[in-house]
């Protein structure tokens, strides 16, 4: 399963969504957006599931340079 990433507006930080999917179903559903409670910052942010990034776990933030789009 690949975890979607996203850039947090407020923090520029990384922040693993909790969104797991299959690429396959991503690629699907890149048209798409989810709605995700910020670990960051703690405010709600609207992504596009095509401007997310994908890492395998949560603890590989720093390779997380793979992008679906
Ligand atoms: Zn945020």
């Amino acid at each position: 399963m690949e975890h979607l990433i996203f850039v947090c507006p407020s923090t520029g930080r990384a922040v693993d969504s909790g969104v797991e999917s299959e690429i396959g179903t991503l690629l699907r559903i890149r048209q798409q957006s989810v709605r995700v409670l910020c670990p960051a910052c703690g405010g709600w942010h609207q992504w596009a599931v095509r401007d997310a990034f994908l890492a395998k776990a949560a603890g590989d933030l720093q390779g997380a340079d793979r992008h679906i789009a």
